[in-house]
């Protein structure tokens, strides 16, 4: 099966690695803080704080921003369901701004649309968190304008743009957002197996995130408990949202490898964009301002084409290319109805979820492979003749 996302691992990633494991530190050595100064110069950050996972960043990240119950957090219904629960790990609520249908982001528009009108209701979000979706950045700069004005932070959900430009800055470097969440999930552009990172202009943020990512356990200075070299304190109900020494390693040796694997991807992409053009495919569309670093390639099948795009899927299954779909709109799951959610209520991204057909794409995609996809969906998109029934 040609996956439609995986990790490439070299011998270097390797060799960091196993140089961790003859180490005298397996975690809270010197390989977490080495993979951070790296992160923060590769994506232009004043602080880089490495976590868990991206879903342990975006918890963190507003808990350092004080949400809580009563708060508010907007999202984009277009995304994995870590953008939304987050809110919920805080006991504050979702609610959803629809996508635009031709990029899969945040739609601005609707963004400030819907602020004048929760503005009135005086129920305003705390936090929003717009998604680089596939990779490509949001209108950080639109979105930044609606933040000053209503008062809102920005956790940017960046876990598929590291690497992505956007006004030719650095996913990540803070001009825009609040705080910028990254993934190192094996699928993402670079891994740590499971890892994620918090990015931030902000000293206070930086210093508080630290200590939420470890019991909110200080050393120095102490207030109470201050009997000898052993003390520490809990000041503030903290989590383990640790990343070790030996997924840092991976990290570092893989941080390196960045621009090699964003140029894979974007020759990838760029190939796929010329060949499936003139196809009926609704291709994606690159912004005038951004950079994408292409972790998903993701296009819309034919509204009234005579094969459905599950059965274009399945097929594409059977032949060995495990084509995917992203997203299921998050306010269609279960566990978000019970707030009054369901069908209808962001169109754009229902719509964006019945026609979405994610092609694969990854660093070690060959051309070989590339094309086959591309030929299987050729001839999917030529049939003329369904074996469905209408
Ligand atoms: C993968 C992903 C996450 C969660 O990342 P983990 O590191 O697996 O926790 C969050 N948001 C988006 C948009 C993602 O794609």
């Amino acid at each position: 099966m040609i996956p439609y996302g995986r990790q490439s691992i070299s011998e270097a990633d390797i060799d960091a690695v196993v140089a961790v494991l003859r180490s005298p530190w397996l975690t809270q050595g010197p390989a977490v803080p080495a993979f951070e100064a790296a992160l923060a110069q590769s994506c232009q950050a004043q602080h880089a704080i490495a976590v868990s996972s991206a879903t342990a960043a975006l918890h963190l990240a507003c808990l350092a921003l004080d949400l809580g119950p009563g708060d508010w957090l907007w999202t984009s219904p277009n995304t994995f369901l870590a953008s939304a629960n987050c809110a919920r790990y805080c006991g504050a609520n979702v609610d959803f701004v629809d996508i635009d249908l031709a990029t899969g982001n945040l739609c601005v528009a609707a963004l400030a649309q819907k602020l004048e009108q929760a503005e009135a209701l005086g129920r305003l979000p705390k936090i929003v968190v717009p998604v680089a979706f596939a990779g490509q950045p949001c209108d950080m700069a639109g979105i930044r304008q609606l933040a000053d004005r209503y008062g809102f932070a920005i956790i940017e959900d960046a876990a598929h743009a590291l690497g992505s430009t956007y006004r030719d800055r650095p996913t990540g470097c803070g001009d825009w957002a609040d705080i910028s969440v990254l993934s190192f999930h094996p699928v993402k552009i670079i891994t740590t197996g499971e890892g994620g990172a918090l990015l931030t202009p902000h000293r206070h943020l930086a210093e508080r995130l630290g200590l939420l990512r470890s019991h909110g356990v200080v050393r120095e200075p102490l207030s109470i408990l201050d009997d000898g070299p052993w003390c520490y304190e809990m000041q503030e109900l903290g989590y383990h949202y640790r990343l070790t020494d030996i997924q840092a390693a991976l990290g570092i040796s893989q941080l390196q490898r960045l621009p090699g694997f964003v140029a894979r991807r974007q020759a990838l992409a760029a190939r796929y964009q010329h060949e499936l053009a003139d196809t009926g495919l609704a291709l994606p569309v690159v912004s005038e301002h951004s950079q994408s670093a292409w972790h998903l390639y993701v296009v819309g099948w034919p509204e009234h084409h005579p094969i459905s795009r599950r059965t274009a899927l399945e097929a594409l299954r059977a032949d060995g290319i495990q084509a995917h779909v992203h997203y299921i709109p998050v306010h269609l799951q279960p566990y978000y109805r019970q707030f009054g959610f369901g069908p209808g209520l962001f169109p754009n991204a229902e719509t964006h979820y019945q026609r979405a057909l994610t092609l694969p794409l990854h660093p070690a995609l060959t051309d070989d492979e590339q094309t086959r996809i591309i030929s299987r969906l050729k001839t999917l998109l030529g049939t003329t003749h369904s074996k469905e029934t209408a």
